[in-house]
């Protein structure tokens, strides 16, 4: 494709999405996190939605870039953590009180020196627990150095809020990086999942990541489970967790209270 046309097509997705977030065509969606031990939904992640105005709807993966590089990302970001947030009260006031509130923080939210103060004020205002909020990075916030990095988390980690690696296994992986990250949860990334059951190589990650993950000490959670078999052999492997399509789509959160109210564990 012609450079032109790239930066064309860019340009015309950005003012858009600036419009979008002025007009308030922007919202979250929330997708269930199910324990495989218990059937039960241990937390939740908020994804962004944009439905433009000639109603269709613009994938994240094609806009979230867009606003990283314009730096829009941080203002979207901070609105998206006090909606999730704000959620998370609603949650908490319907009765779901140990639910757990998972956010996407990009790299370049996270590289902002007032990262822990829009973080902080987010909590003040909604007076959520922190303990129960989870923030979801992914390997490529070692641009922003490893020190500085470890550093966050370690700030992050002291108020009570979990931290969750996102996509593992798709971008630069660096074991020595995900060593020197104290994270919570590793997230396998839906393409490894999706491959269980297969010859395929991914498979043979999937099936790597979940001892790693254990063997540091965190919490594995499959992304994008959408059949039973994936499920199966996941359980075999001795994953934690589990969220996919299988369970339930990201849903409005008034559609997440129904599904939350209805959804009784398998077995229990
Ligand atoms: P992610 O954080 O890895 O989110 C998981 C993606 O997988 C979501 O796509 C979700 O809708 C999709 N998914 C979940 N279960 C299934 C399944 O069973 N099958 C299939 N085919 N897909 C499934 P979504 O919502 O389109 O988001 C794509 C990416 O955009 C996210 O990947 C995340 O990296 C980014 N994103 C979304 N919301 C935000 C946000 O608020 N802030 C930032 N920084 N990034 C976001
Ligand atoms: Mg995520
Ligand atoms: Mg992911």
């Amino acid at each position: 494709v012609e450079v032109g046309v790239v930066t064309r097509e860019r340009t015309r997705l950005l003012h858009g999405l600036h419009r979008a977030f002025d007009l308030e065509r922007l919202f979250v969606v929330y997708q269930p996190q199910i324990c495989l031990r218990t059937g039960r939904a241990n937390g939740v992640e908020a994804l962004l939605r944009w439905r433009a105005e000639d109603g269709q709807f613009v994938p994240p993966d094609q806009f979230i870039p867009v606003a990283e590089q314009s730096g829009l990302i941080v203002a979207i970001g901070a609105w998206v953590l006090r909606t999730a947030l704000h959620a998370l009260e609603q949650l908490r006031a319907a009765g779901h009180t140990d639910i757990r509130m998972a956010v996407n923080v990009s790299s370049v939210q996270f590289s902002q020196a007032n990262f822990l103060d829009v973080l902080d004020e987010a909590l003040r205002d909604t007076g959520v627990q922190p303990g129960q909020v989870e923030l979801e990075i992914t390997e490529s916030v070692a641009v922003i150095g490893m020190e500085r990095v470890a550093r966050l988390l370690r700030d992050i980690k002291d108020r009570g809020i979990a931290v969750a690696i996102d996509d593992f296994g798709t971008g630069f992986s660096s074991l020595s990086y995900l060593d020197q990250l104290p994270a919570d949860r590793l997230k396998i990334d839906r393409a490894f999942v999706s491959s269980l059951g297969s010859e395929r190589l991914g498979a043979r990650i999937a099936e790597m990541i979940v001892p790693l993950g254990h063997q540091l000490g965190m919490q594995v959670l499959a992304e994008g489970v959408e059949t039973q078999a994936q499920v199966d052999i996941l359980r075999q492997l001795g994953c934690d967790e589990v969220q996919g399509y299988l369970y339930a789509r990201p849903l409005p959160l008034a559609e997440l209270l129904d599904w939350l109210a209805s959804h009784r564990p398998a077995g229990a």
